[in-house]
């Protein structure tokens, strides 16, 4: 099989919707947004061993591929409907590219995203680079910078699990519920569509909450006070880790892709299935202020980053 073949095989599916004019086999792809629509664009590229632990699995891979793209996509209160797929592969592996596929389409199928083209080639290590197209009503996207004085700052989910999934991933007694916040994002897109016009700032949490809320702040130049009281930590990683532990992989873990985002108090969008949690408040300034207990506590681990 050459790369035709395993375009054809592996990628080349039916496209789920007319605004796909022309999808996979021309030069480029022809897409038809919405009137009235804003265009959104976000890549993101795994790399393994980087971003994954190596061994991991191809239908998991596949997955993540999709849903980190979809979580920015949800903190932009934007509709992702288009992607495309840069693989580099140091090998042609039909059961390992079965599961990559299955894992692609099962999550772009999620939000109805259709897969558009992409690029294959055969490199040194495992690449993937995923590219989302999407639409949001002209003038409505949710940016980081909006956020003001007063503002509750919330957070979906249950911040950290996903990080203590990774640091257990070869333990054999790791527990499966963390294992599979990690291995099994969600990306919270239909709740980032309700928060379109309730949300002032929102930012996904990729790179550990402290980090990301960080972004937000500095993008809308303001502070926050943190109550860490009130983080959201689950029960699993409760009963499993001290409690400085729990902090630890709350604020600083990545992996999460939940929503952080700040809006005015009063009534948030129904959550359904996404839990929701006040966690804090934009203060004029700069900078976190982390409060326990009602006193001020120092909290300076800044997450993952690269090259740093
Ligand atoms: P070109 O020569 O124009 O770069 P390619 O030969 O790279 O085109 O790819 C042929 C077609 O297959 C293009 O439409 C491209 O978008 C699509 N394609 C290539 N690789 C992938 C992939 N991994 N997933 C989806 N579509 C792909
Ligand atoms: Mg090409």
């Amino acid at each position: 099989m050459d790369e035709f073949g395993l375009i054809d095989r592996y990628f080349a599916r039916a496209r789920t919707d007319d605004s796909v004019r022309v999808g996979i086999g021309d030069d480029g792809a022809v897409l038809s947004p919405t009137n009235g629509h804003e265009l959104v664009a976000a890549t993101d590229t795994l790399i393994e061993g980087v971003h994954f632990p190596e061994g991991l699995d191809s239908c998991d891979i596949g997955w993540r591929a999709v849903m980190v793209n979809l979580s920015d996509f949800a903190a932009m209160g934007a509709t992702p409907r288009w992607m495309t797929l840069a693989l580099s592969l140091s090998e042609l592996n039909p059961s390992w590219l079965d599961g990559f596929a299955t894992g692609v389409f099962d999550a772009a199928a999620r939000s109805g995203v259709s897969l558009v083209g992409g690029d294959t080639t055969r490199g040194k290590n495992l690449v993937v680079t995923l590219q989302v197209i999407g639409e949001v009503p002209e003038g409505e996207a949710i940016l980081r910078s909006g956020a003001g004085p007063g503002d509750l700052i919330h957070v979906t989910g249950h911040p950290g699990d996903a990080a203590a999934g990774l640091d257990e991933f070869d333990s054999s007694e790791s527990s499966s519920l963390l294992r599979r916040r990690f291995l099994k994002p969600e990306a919270r897109v239909a709740y980032g569509l309700a928060l379109r016009g309730v949300a002032t700032a929102a930012i996904d949490v990729s790179d550990g909450l402290y980090a990301d809320l960080g972004k937000l702040l500095a993008a809308s130049r303001v502070g926050a006070r943190l109550d860490l009281d009130r983080l959201p930590v689950s029960e699993a990683l409760r009963s499993r880790y001290p409690r400085p532990q729990q902090l630890k992989f709350a604020l600083t873990g990545g992996d999460d892709y939940e929503l952080l985002f700040t809006a005015r108090s009063g009534e948030l969008p129904e959550g359904g299935d996404t839990p929701v949690t006040a966690i804090g408040e934009v203060v004029v300034g700069s900078g976190i202020q982390c409060m326990e207990a009602g006193e001020a506590v120092e909290f300076d681990d800044l997450g993952y980053r690269h090259f740093s």
